[in-house]
């Protein structure tokens, strides 16, 4: 299984933009799994629902068993938070303003700080993650991104862990795959690792051609997109 592992990321290094032909790149490098906001509020049944969202915890289950690293997302908001529309006279979800000098889709109020929705799907074995970063705290900005604040120039912290730590590739899974999933996958990219998503491990909202936006953002990011049944 290792083998596999090792032969699929090769491939995928082999694409990289920071390669040019003639260089010889290692053998192995570090991946770490990030998993994207997979919590109640975003499971059915939650303030924002995914369809189906609960239905990749068994296989995000099984990837975190697997990892060299385990990076565990959570949205994290303060009461009233910009990013709700019941934070806007007059807005409804759906409705888009300014926050934070960037275009925001206002939603549902959600993953309040401390809440139940906020807590991670009860099936997920969080006590897996090697780390756990909390986004879209801030009171004057949301955060889509695990690496980005939507000014896209705010760091999570979360660049500098990966690095700390040697990593190089970056797998994301999570929810939801044309938002927070696709916003950080193209930032990862950006950053200069080697990232790909897992489909199979990933659920989206796809309103308003949001999932065929993403999609195009992440291709020409350079993110692979796996689509493969063995995610490993
Ligand atoms: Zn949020």
């Amino acid at each position: 299984m290792r083998t596999l592992a090792l032969r699929r990321i090769r491939r995928q290094c082999d694409h990289h933009r920071d390669l040019r032909p003639g260089m010889t790149i290692a053998t192995t490098i570090t991946e770490a799994l990030v998993v994207v906001d997979l919590q109640n509020d975003f499971c059915p049944g939650g303030a924002l629902p995914v369809r189906d969202g609960h239905a990749i915890v068994p296989l995000v289950n099984r990837l975190l068993e697997q990892a060299a690293v385990r990076v565990l997302t959570q949205d994290w908001h303060p009461v009233g938070h910009p990013s709700f529309a019941a934070s806007h006279a007059g807005a409804a979800p759906g409705d888009r303003t300014i926050v934070g000098g960037v275009e925001q889709t206002l939603w549902p109020v959600h993953c309040v700080q401390g809440t139940p929705g906020a807590m991670f799907h009860p099936g997920l074995h969080a006590d897996r993650a090697d780390v756990v970063v909390r986004k879209g705290f801030r009171p004057e900005i949301d955060s889509y991104s695990a690496f980005f604040e939507n000014d896209r120039t705010t760091p999570s912290g979360l660049d500098g862990y990966l690095r700390s730590r040697g990593v190089r590739g970056v797998a994301i899974v999570g929810l939801a795959l044309d938002v927070c999933v696709a916003a950080s996958a193209v930032d990862a990219a950006r950053l200069g690792y080697a990232t790909r998503v897992i489909l199979a491990a990933c659920r989206g909202i796809d309103v308003h051609g949001s999932l065929a936006a993403a999609t195009g953002a992440m291709r020409s990011a350079g993110v692979v997109l796996d689509t493969g049944d063995e995610p490993w």
